[in-house]
């Protein structure tokens, strides 16, 4: 839904997939952050789309939603001619590894054409000579594929992706890059390692993990468990684009870590005795649940971050340690158990419909 725009001058940034999870933080925060910005939030609202998140932000005068599917290129054209947005935030994926083996076509479809979509309604309607516009690029570590033992992920590292999800990542990364250097499309490119925290939909495995654990169910972990994964709290991540996007240098990219690399299964066993505590099981209970499955192919064995270039150049480093920010999630599912219910039944659609029923 549009609402007046008092404004005229005011600078319009674009954010896709902001009904998802690391987009409705961000979209939280420049709302709340810039009120000089108007935010146009850009959803199809797939599965993992869900405007309960931005509930507390609705009704602010310099947010708006527009739902719209970023593989429909006339659609995506026809936005951007109207609304003249300046800058764009581009989150919106198919995020999801598992799904991606399952059905790589629609990785493609959004992560590749949307994103070229994007790129040419940028190049199509931004007047070279302005200087003020910025195409920002969300994407992950896993383009660099996978590490052994030793060594870290850094910004020169050669890409080489091994699943679907990061070929596909990978792909709209070389498109915003060959654009700037092709029609000198201004581009920022961030990648970083998984992300945890509040509102993460309970496919990925932290919150899949704590509503599994809360509902006594089995905890899968994939092959011996033994996989390393850098972990970053979604809050800092979106502090580091808020830094990235303002001063960021034009054509770079900034890796964005935790600092903080778990096995998976030393990650499971922290969280199951933290959720004994605070379900006041005994200790232990949690971790019965631990069922070892088949593993997944082509598994990433390690991915790791060397986050220096945007601790040195712009001063980003993260705000919490691990154990605490897991603290924090574990607290927000924990005091949020209707949210993760409307998830699992899917009555959280419903909340679009009601908001918006003439759409
Ligand atoms: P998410 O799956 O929670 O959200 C994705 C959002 O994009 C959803 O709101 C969905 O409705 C929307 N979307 C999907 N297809 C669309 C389409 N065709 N048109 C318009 N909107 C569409 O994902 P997330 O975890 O918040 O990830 C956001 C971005 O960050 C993605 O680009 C992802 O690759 C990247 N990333 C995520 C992580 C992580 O750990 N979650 C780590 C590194 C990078």
């Amino acid at each position: 839904m549009i609402k007046k725009i008092d404004n005229l001058n005011a600078i319009k940034i674009l954010i896709t997939g902001g009904a998802g999870f690391i987009g409705s933080h961000v979209v939280r925060r420049f709302v709340k952050k810039y009120p000089e910005y108007e935010i146009y939030n850009l959803d199809s609202l797939t599965y993992a789309g869900n405007l309960e998140n931005l509930q507390d932000i609705e009704n602010e005068k310099n947010y708006h939603f527009l739902r719209v599917d970023i593989s429909n290129a006339e659609k995506i054209d026809d936005i951007f001619h109207t609304y003249k947005f300046n800058k764009i935030i581009h989150l919106a994926a198919e995020s999801h590894v598992d799904r991606s083996i399952h059905d790589p076509s629609i990785f493609l479809k959004t992560n590749v054409i949307g994103t070229v979509n994007l790129l040419n309604a940028a190049r199509n309607n931004w007047s070279k000579a302005s200087g003020n516009n910025l195409f920002y690029h969300i994407s992950t570590d896993e383009v660099f594929g996978t590490l052994g033992e030793e060594g870290l992920f850094t910004e020169t590292t050669p890409y080489k992706p091994n699943s679907p999800y990061s070929a596909s990542k990978a792909s709209s990364d070389h498109f915003v890059r060959a654009y700037g250097e092709t029609y000198n499309l201004p581009y920022i490119i961030s990648n970083c390692s998984n992300n945890y925290g509040p509102n993460q939909f309970p496919e990925k495995l932290i919150p899949l993990f704590i509503k599994n654990i809360i509902e006594s169910k089995p905890l899968p972990v994939y092959g011996d468990g033994n996989y390393t994964r850098d972990w970053l709290y979604v809050i800092d991540h979106a502090k580091a684009i808020d830094l990235a996007f303002h001063k960021g240098e034009n054509k770079s990219s900034y890796n964005i870590g935790g600092f903080n690399e778990y096995k998976n299964i030393d990650l499971v066993k922290l969280l199951c005795a933290k959720m004994d505590e605070k379900l006041n099981r005994n200790q232990g209970a949690s971790e019965n649940l631990i069922n070892y499955i088949k593993d997944r192919p082509g598994h990433d064995k390690r991915y790791a971050i060397d986050a220096s270039k945007i601790y040195q150049d712009l001063g980003w480093k993260p705000s919490v340690t691990f154990e605490i920010g897991l603290d924090k999630t574990i607290d927000w599912y924990l005091n949020n158990e209707e949210w993760l219910n409307r998830l699992t039944s899917g009555k959280y659609k419903d909340y679009y419909l009601n908001k918006y029923p003439n759409k």
